[in-house]
């Protein structure tokens, strides 16, 4: 989603005539988008804008940006014209549609922006201009905000609540991608499964994906994030009928403990949960599972632990994204008294990933030999004349090959597993009728 957010910008910026530099000496405008879901992330956004700070001196004229989530939280702006002061412009979550006006009146006037809209359902912004950085894929969001409250979380606080876009002007979007050749779209959303709920006229997002699937040629669907509490038989059933939406479901688990998943305000239990994989597992058979897990939410016990670690080893996922419990300010966690020491949360991490990492190998290996689709996305920067592109469930796989096949679907043999990620080969279309013939590939 920041990727994307920083699209926009950039496709604001070139519009004022701005291109960009990878040289901070050069740069005639500098942007932060930042980030606030950990403390590090905002540690680290403040640390990157502090050293800054000697650029500006050598170059009045340079202008300082700071836009996204840390800019909307409570406090920024204070900090930033106390400890920050040369900072020219400060762009709330809502308010990225005002970074030319910004940008132009401080080039002219020299003065300072500090934009924060502090309403919770601005209206949505259609037609914006995209600098898209990712050929070939490409992202849309489908709705901003969140309304779930998670107790750990500051989205909602920094986001606002939960809007989606009209389904027309989403597929519209879609269909321009297509057209500009764009093979894999990626839909984004705090919780893509709720899609709808707010347009009251019968939109949900089984129906976009169904939308979605119809256009002509061959290109991929993926989407971003679900949420488990509103994950609907509709939307199982939509993935098991389509062969361009990716087998691929990320859906954060967070804990394996019902207590937890009760204080977290997530709304299910880990039965709900499981059942959710079982029946992902039995439309989508090949599917590829990922989840998020935090660890050390307050009043976590060893017993609790047990029960994340138990369920991950149902469930079995292809990758786990984990994390570290970090108290955000005003999020009702941070108040909660029963916050466990660093020591165990450091051990229980370890763990953890002990224990994910053994899964994914396991998953990895278990496609070894096989012939898949791959699309093709990016050169290799380590190895060359190698290409890297990924499966249908997400994990990448490297070929040698050259820059001609990048945005192409291709049929890859997986020859070596490496932890997380395959060394494969493209097939011949020789073998490929070879391998279709005795049923070996569809
Ligand atoms: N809307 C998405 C998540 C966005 S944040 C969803 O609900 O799936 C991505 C992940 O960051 C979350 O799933 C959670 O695991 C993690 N996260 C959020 N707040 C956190 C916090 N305070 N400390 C540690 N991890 C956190
Ligand atoms: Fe945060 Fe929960 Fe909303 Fe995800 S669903 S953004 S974790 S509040």
């Amino acid at each position: 989603m920041n990727i994307h957010e920083s699209e926009k910008a950039a496709g604001i910026l070139e519009n004022l005539g701005y291109s960009e530099t990878n040289d901070e000496k050069q740069a005639d405008l500098i942007l932060f988008n930042t980030c606030c879901i950990r403390d590090n992330a905002e540690k680290k956004a403040f640390g990157n804008i502090g050293a800054i700070k000697k650029l500006k001196k050598a170059k009045k004229s340079l202008i300082i940006v700071v836009m996204g989530c840390l800019a909307q939280e409570k406090g920024t702006v204070e900090t930033i014209k106390e400890k920050y002061p040369y900072v020219d412009i400060v762009l709330g979550t809502n308010n990225l549609n005002m970074l030319d006006k910004a940008v132009t009146t401080v080039f002219n006037t020299k003065k300072k922006q500090y934009l924060i809209d502090p309403n919770e359902k601005p209206d949505i912004i259609e037609d914006e201009r995209v600098l898209r950085t990712s050929y070939p894929n490409a992202w849309i969001n489908i709705t901003f905000g969140c309304n779930n409250f998670c107790t750990y979380c500051i989205v909602p606080y920094v986001r606002g609540r939960e809007r989606s876009r009209k389904m027309e002007d989403i597929l519209k979007e879609f269909e321009n991608l297509l057209k500009e050749g764009y093979k894999e779209i990626t839909f984004l959303g705090q919780n893509v499964n709720s899609y709808g709920h707010d347009l009251q006229d019968g939109s949900t997002f089984a129906k976009l994906l169904e939308a979605a699937d119809k256009f002509d040629g061959k290109y991929r669907i993926r989407f971003m994030t679900s949420h488990p509490k509103d994950l609907s038989d509709e939307l199982i059933e939509t993935m098991h009928s389509s062969d361009k939406i990716c087998k691929q479901f990320h859906l954060p688990m967070q804990s394996g403990s019902n207590k937890i998943l009760k204080e977290m305000n997530r709304h299910y239990t880990r039965e709900d949960y499981l059942e959710l994989v079982r029946k992902l597992r039995e439309s989508v058979p090949d599917i590829g599972l990922s989840t998020d897990i935090i660890v050390g939410f307050p009043g976590e016990s060893e017993e609790d632990f047990e029960d994340t670690l138990e369920l991950i080893k149902e469930c079995r996922f292809d990758s786990v994204f984990t994390f570290i419990y970090s108290k955000r300010t005003g999020t009702p966690a941070a108040e909660m008294d029963n916050q466990v020491d660093d020591e165990t949360v450091k051990n229980r991490f370890d763990r953890l990933l002990k224990v994910v990492n053994e899964i994914s190998n396991e998953k990895v290996n278990e496609k070894l030999g096989e012939v898949v689709d791959v699309l093709i996305e990016e050169k290799n920067e380590r190895l060359d004349n190698y290409v890297s592109g990924r499966l249908s469930n997400n994990t990448v796989v490297h070929v040698p090959a050259d820059e001609s096949v990048i945005g192409t679907i291709q049929q890859v043999k997986l020859n070596e597993a490496k932890g997380f990620y395959y060394m494969g080969e493209i097939v011949n279309w020789v073998y490929q009728s070879l391998c279709k013939m005795f049923g070996i590939i569809s």
